[in-house]
């Protein structure tokens, strides 16, 4: 029994028009014998599920640093939450739930150690740019499954390179945009997730007070850490319903709140005095690992990088970097130059 075309058959009469479906996806870079149990979406949502790229995320900085609080995010709760949030959106929608889940998984696997620090670090010592979108696709592409890529479809793909704002506003150059109603969801479900759990981590942290974000800001998203949650995403499916469901928007004053939310927390959190002395920290630290690395290149290879072909050394150096844990790049610095105390009687 096929169940791949049973559940291919399942979407074509559950979903709506407007959704990517499985069977109809523009395939693989490699084409492989096809899952009999799962559709290509389930199947690629899986792949990344299992990848190493993917249980590193629990390790990295989302805003505060290898934080000791247990309730503190990292980038894999910020996943999980945007992927939570993009599923409920799609799945209101009659849209496609694995491709968006799958796109929400793997959409920040190439952050760095220590969040932007780490990648504003590598952006500017590597020749050519670095960004972690790109990043991103680089892992599932080529670095993951020991150097062969994790082969997605053109669909998760997409999603997952186009799901950056670069802090810009949330509609872009439509050539930036997904191609999939799925892709606009997860771009959106993610500035959802952030927004309110580094709000929800910052107040935990003291960081700030609610009544410190003026009342034009707050009283459209709420008072509670979920009614904010559900006000946005409410409003995009209501909005979205309006326009057909043939596209992914929400009310302009919703939209104009989130994105008011985000340049507040810029300026009170993200460049709050406790964030940005660590920031400056972290950035010494990526430094100091980039440059010893590309003068040693045996260390490299010796501590864990790789050499793929055709890479430049700072191909390699930068890839090595960028997929190291915040404590896993803390603890290497620590050994390269700090004396280690001797543990011999
Ligand atoms: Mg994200």
């Amino acid at each position: 029994m096929n169940i791949r075309s049973l559940l291919e058959d399942r979407e074509e009469k559950i979903l709506s028009p407007h959704a990517c479906f499985s069977a109809k996806s523009r395939g693989r870079q490699n084409e492989v014998r096809t899952c009999q149990t799962r559709t290509a979406f389930q199947h690629d949502r899986d792949k990344i599920l299992h990848s190493k790229s993917f249980r590193r995320l629990k390790h990295k900085t989302q805003v505060f640093f290898s934080p000791e609080g247990d309730h503190y995010r990292t980038r894999l709760t910020h996943t999980l939450e945007v992927s939570q949030i993009a599923r409920t959106i799609a799945r209101s929608l009659a849209l496609n739930e694995d491709l968006t889940e799958a796109i929400a998984l793997g959409h920040d696997l190439g952050h760095t150690p220590f969040g932007h620090a780490g990648e504003g670090v590598l952006n500017e010592l590597m020749s050519e740019s670095f960004h972690h979108v790109r990043q991103s696709l680089r892992v599932v592409d080529v670095l993951e499954n020991s150097g062969q890529g994790l082969n997605l479809t053109w669909e998760v793909r997409d999603g997952i390179l186009k799901h950056s704002k670069g802090g810009g506003p949330l509609l872009g150059d439509p050539a930036a945009m997904p191609a999939t109603l799925e892709g606009h969801i997860v771009r959106r479900a993610d500035i959802i997730a952030y927004v309110n759990h580094d709000l929800d981590d910052a107040l935990r942290a003291g960081l700030i007070e609610l009544r410190q974000i003026p009342r034009e800001i707050l009283a459209p998203l709420g008072q509670s850490h979920g009614r904010r949650i559900d006000n946005m995403v409410c409003d995009m499916i209501a909005r979205s319903l309006e326009a057909d469901g043939a596209e992914i928007v929400q009310s302009p004053p919703m939209e104009h709140a989130i994105l008011a939310l985000r340049d507040w927390l810029h300026a009170h959190v993200y460049r709050s005095r406790p964030v940005h002395d660590d920031f400056v920290k972290a950035s010494r630290i990526m430094r100091d690992l980039f440059l010893y690395f590309m003068e040693n290149e045996d260390e490299l290879l010796r501590s864990g990088g790789r050499r793929l072909p055709g890479d430049t050394l700072e191909v390699s150096v930068g890839d090595f970097i960028a997929g190291m844990t915040d404590r896993y790049a803390v603890n290497l610095y620590h050994q390269l130059f700090l004396p280690q105390p001797w543990k011999l009687v």
